[in-house]
């Protein structure tokens, strides 16, 4: 058994004490077996970490206290919610504190005349969509295809891509304002709330951007207790199509060509690989592409207040579809062809539980690397993993590129996504195949200009490494100057 650090000092019993007196006993722990479920993700290829105590707080003032100690104690503090980004980024690398965010989950208040939600920090995508649909059915939340486990927060502040980020952008442009513990002790608010009692204002005024300092930061510059995100009206009619492609190339060009018409909520899309695990296929697959199969589906979904509305969008879709030399099929006839068919038609109705996908459909770990790119250099960045891939010697091994893209703000931007499954027998010399065919194909996507995002710190590494350094070095002492002790995730972002 690994002896931690505070364990050897003799620290131990008073941390925990002081824990317990701070959630009460119930709700921290050091017990081994508890410890376990928070040491890693249980989902990727990265390296376990370990936890030395876990507590869940229950109010802002809890986690103030906590961090008060931890600062103290110099002692680690990693908040958690469901540890699901497939990138293990809330995994405890230091040891010290896991802070499980989710008995935080309260709505304290919903505006609908100003159209946003207050929620507490460890709120899940259930939690929220299940309040929302029974309490304001007519108002809408930006949901992405992460497990129901997950955190609607969480998600936001790590530039998540959702069902609405076509229209509007990623998961950071949801923010209205939010409260959160420095790492030295203090609550601080931001966004509106740092000027006025409102919460509807976007971050930008009066805060001069200073909600930045906690979106994309991987919990590392504080933990948050609450946050106002953008609401928006259901609107009455929806159309969603499967958009093929024959080729990549096609397909990416007519999503753009889709989205610079401004009038779609989601363009997505899964390659041939991964939309035949979709489709119940297993890997590994006994052939590559077949003649005539597309090589790029895309999810197209539009909404729309009349049906006078819904059918001119409609038109506009069909048009540039037409012109781009894609194929559009109705949603409802596209999968009507798939054997997991039910599961499938959940795509509708988000947070769905895709963990049978992210898994490949039989077992075993996977993991993705993922990062932002001009929309218009998808189809050589794909081409590029391609050639890793075949390089890596997964192709021969009948598991060909996975990928997934989603485009954001209209065209504006996007991410692209490749997936490594593993399989259940998998050996650690085989992991270790996986671990190093994902960091090529991060260093591939870095020589094209991507920049990687929910990724383990020797991805942030690439990512600093092409960069800035004087913007790089302001960062790091930005983190330096709120956060003394390095108690806050560290070892998470290279920091
Ligand atoms: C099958 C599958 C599909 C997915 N599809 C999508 C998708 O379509 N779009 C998308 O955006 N994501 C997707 N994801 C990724 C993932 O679910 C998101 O990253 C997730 O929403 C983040 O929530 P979490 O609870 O897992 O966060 P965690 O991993 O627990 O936390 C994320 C980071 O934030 C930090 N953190 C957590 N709480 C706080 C806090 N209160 N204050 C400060 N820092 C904090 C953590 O330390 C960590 O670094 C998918 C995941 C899976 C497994």
């Amino acid at each position: 058994m690994v002896i931690s650090m505070e364990k050897a000092q003799g620290t131990t019993s008073r941390v925990y004490e002081q824990l317990v007196s701070i959630v009460g006993s119930r709700n921290a722990s050091m017990s081994e077996d508890v410890l376990f479920t928070y040491s890693e993700d249980f989902m990727t290829f990265e390296l376990p970490g370990k936890a030395d105590y876990v507590a869940m707080p229950k109010s802002a003032e809890e986690v103030q206290a906590i961090i008060r100690l931890a600062n103290r104690e110099k002692v680690p503090v990693t908040p958690m919610v469901a540890n699901s980004s497939i990138g293990s980024i809330a995994t405890p690398r230091e040891g010290g504190i896991v802070l499980d965010m989710r008995r935080m989950n309260r709505v304290i208040e919903i505006n609908e005349e100003d159209q946003y939600a207050l929620v507490e920090a460890g709120i899940t995508y259930a939690e929220i969509v299940g309040y929302m649909n029974k309490h304001h059915p007519d108002l809408r939340i930006p949901v992405t295809y992460a497990p129901c486990t997950s955190g609607w927060i969480a998600a936001c502040i790590m530039y998540g891509m959702t069902d609405l980020s076509m229209a509007y952008g990623d998961g950071s442009y949801f923010l209205n304002a939010l409260e959160a513990v420095l790492p030295t002790g203090e609550m601080i608010r931001t966004g509106s709330a740092m000027s006025s009692p409102h919460w509807n204002h976007h971050a930008g005024l009066p805060d001069n951007g200073l909600i930045g300092l906690f979106i994309g930061w991987n919990g590392t510059s504080g933990v948050i207790t609450k946050a106002s995100l953008k609401l928006f009206p259901k609107r009455p009619f929806r159309r969603d199509y499967i958009m093929d492609a024959d080729t990549v190339e096609r397909g990416f060009k007519v999503q753009r060509m889709i989205a610079h018409k401004g009038i779609v909520d989601d363009v997505a899309s899964n390659n041939w690989a991964w939309g035949r695990v979709e489709a119940g296929e297993k890997i590994p697959f006994s052939e590559g592409i077949k003649p005539g199969e597309a090589e790029l589906s895309s999810w197209v979904s539009f909404t729309a207040n009349t049906e006078k509305e819904l059918d001119a969008k409609d038109e506009i879709v069909q048009k540039a579809t037409a012109d781009g030399g894609a194929k559009l099929t109705r949603f409802e006839d596209a999968v009507s062809t798939y054997t997991k068919g039910d599961q499938i038609h959940y795509f509708k109705y988000l947070p769905v539980q895709l963990s049978n996908d992210i898994t490949g459909g039989r077992g075993g770990r996977a993991q993705w690397v993922g990062g932002y790119c001009p929309p218009s250099k998808n189809a050589e960045i794909y081409r590029a993993v391609e050639q890793v891939m075949e390089r890596h010697g997964y192709n021969k091994a009948g598991h060909w590129i996975q990928s997934y893209n989603r485009l954001m703000d209209h065209g504006h931007e996007g991410i692209v996504r490749y997936n490594v499954f593993g399989q259940p027998h998998d050996t650690p010399k085989d992991i270790e195949g996986h671990r190093a065919c994902l960091r090529d194909i991060g260093a591939t996507m870095r020589a094209h200009g991507t920049v990687l995002y929910k990724a383990p710190a020797y991805f942030s590494r690439l990512n600093w490494l092409g960069s800035d350094p004087v913007a790089v070095n302001l960062l790091k002492n930005i983190k330096k100057m709120i956060d003394p002790n390095r108690i806050m995730n560290p070892g998470n972002l290279d920091f």
